[in-house]
């Protein structure tokens, strides 16, 4: 099942900027239906393929860093093109190395933010020394947000006295920008998590436990309704809220079974363009 239609209509007019755009299988069964207690099975085990060497472009000397954008993706194909020459934009107003990765859910299973956020790892560059796990409906308005490489610790750029519509104060959702290291260190993203939500709770226990703190913009003057715009009708783009088997008792708890390091997928093809 193929969802993004004519992607090369999206890659012309990007310039100098290299956009990847990955279609892939997590995991790869040969299951119709969304089956939670067969996807557990299936990524526990471990069969992922290698990080990927990409030639290393970067267009601004001055910017130490480069940032590989890791966009999960299924079936948003309008809201990648208002996102894509946006954050490109936004990006090169700032002078930042960056890359977007496009990692496009192609199998027929309930969708798999996190796990695809995990393949965009291991798929990026290592040219990439940081990583940030982005929405494509969020998109940054005002020019003050800053994507800078996260030293110290993950930097939330969606953060909740900023995002449109999530304020609890353990919120690292949206957009978070992560080095690789840090990534690795708490071993990525479960891949526990089918449907909609709390997959970005679980890696915030994750970032805890790892005594990560996690780091805000602070001084901006705009707010919940100006700093970011949200493209995303509800009744156009439903919210998969499903709870089947016993997710809701695994999606509550920290997983120490799943991550990066468990993670399987098929890449089935990957294009690529400037
Ligand atoms: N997403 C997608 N296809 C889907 C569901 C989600 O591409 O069917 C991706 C997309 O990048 C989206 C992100 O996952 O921005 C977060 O999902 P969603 O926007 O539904 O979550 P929200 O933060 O609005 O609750
Ligand atoms: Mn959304």
């Amino acid at each position: 099942m193929l969802r993004l239609r004519r992607p090369t209509t999206l890659l012309w007019g990007f310039g100098l900027c290299l956009l990847l755009l990955f279609y892939v299988t997590v995991p790869s069964t040969n299951t119709d239906q969304c089956d939670c207690r067969g996807h557990q099975r299936a990524v526990t085990s471990s069969a992922f393929i290698g990080q990927s060497q990409q030639e290393d472009i970067r267009s601004y000397p001055n910017d130490k860093h480069k940032m590989a954008i890791l966009i999960p993706f299924r079936d948003r194909f309008e809201e990648l093109l208002e996102f894509a020459p946006h954050i490109h934009n936004f990006l090169n107003t700032q002078h930042k190395n960056h890359h977007l990765y496009i990692i496009n859910q192609v199998d027929g299973l309930r969708f798999n933010r996190a796990s695809l956020l995990n393949v965009g790892f291991l798929e990026s560059g290592i040219d990439c020394d940081y990583v940030a796990m982005h929405d494509v409906d969020l998109l940054p308005m005002n020019a003050a947000l800053t994507y800078q490489y996260p030293h110290d610790g993950p930097y939330h750029v969606a953060a909740p006295h900023l995002h449109p519509r999530y304020h609890y104060p353990t919120f690292i959702g949206g957009i978070l920008l992560v080095k690789r290291e840090h990534f690795r260190k708490v071993d990525g993203l479960s891949n526990k998590y089918w449907g909609w939500g709390l997959e970005d709770d679980e890696f915030f226990a994750r970032l805890k436990e790892a005594k990560l703190e996690v780091f805000r913009p602070g001084n901006l003057t705009s707010g919940t309704k100006d700093t970011f715009k949200h493209i995303h009708d509800r009744r156009v783009r439903r919210r998969d809220m499903i709870k089947c088997y016993n997710q809701q008792e695994i999606t509550r708890h920290r997983d120490r079974q799943t991550g990066l390091s468990t993670i399987r997928y098929r890449l089935q093809s990957k294009k690529e363009a400037r």
